[in-house]
């Protein structure tokens, strides 16, 4: 009997932590779930999936080939070593911004000062090359118009918006109630459920279009 070719995924997670020193950084409140229940789903349903983590407290699904980083400029390199794949999605919070430098002892009180120097860190989703790539966008207030524009920035096949102020939507909960809008304009409220839902809604999504 012949094996049929799996589908490959490269699902980044969980926050970056930017140090500028060896006890310090710069890191957001991003847990990991959400990126991580989409990596159990898809190895579930038979994909070959590498999961590039942030530093997070989550156990590694079963099937799923784990990377560990902690920067972004780590996370940018993992990801373009384990491309390329069918299909990539970005679900890590990436800091936005790093400390200009990076002491390589701790620095002494004295040595500090109450400005840090900041520079741009890669935007991986936007940087990277795959035929399908999936986005999520946290916002507060109205996330759709904002959304959309990243969805078209990115060249994105569709991006997965919502709303972290409110309730059972933030950072680090088991649920989360997200719109899904498309590249051609389309728009899909889902109701709000388990991070573990959304995955499976996600991956329908992206199995409808690539059909
Ligand atoms: O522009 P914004 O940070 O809101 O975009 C969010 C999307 O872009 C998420 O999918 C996130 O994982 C990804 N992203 C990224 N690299 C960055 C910033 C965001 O991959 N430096």
């Amino acid at each position: 009997m012949t094996k049929t070719k799996s589908r490959t995924l490269v699902i980044t997670a969980g926050p970056t932590r930017e140090h500028l020193d060896p006890v310090r950084f710069l890191s957001n409140p991003s847990t990991g779930r959400m990126g991580f229940a989409l990596a159990e789903a898809a190895a579930k349903r038979g994909w070959e999936v590498t999961l590039v983590a942030g530093p997070v407290a989550l156990a590694t699904p079963k099937g799923v080939k784990r990377i560990d980083v902690t920067s972004a400029r780590e996370m940018l390199a993992a990801v373009t070593a384990a491309l390329p794949a069918d299909v990539f999605i970005a679900t890590a919070a990436v800091a936005d911004w790093r400390p200009k430098r990076c002491a390589a002892k701790k620095l002494k009180k004295h040595e500090m000062s109450a400005t840090l120097e900041l520079v741009r860190n890669p935007d991986i989703l936007k940087s990277v090359k795959c035929g399908f790539k999936v986005g999520f966008a946290a916002e507060t207030g109205d996330p759709a118009a904002e959304a959309a524009r990243k969805c078209r920035a990115k060249k994105l096949k569709f991006i997965v918006a919502n709303d972290v102020s409110e309730p059972g939507c933030g950072f680090g909960t088991a649920t989360n109630r997200v719109t899904i809008l498309r590249a051609d304009g389309s728009v899909r409220p889902l109701k709000l459920m388990t991070k573990r839902a959304l995955a499976a809604k996600i991956l329908d999504e992206i199995k409808g279009l690539s059909a």
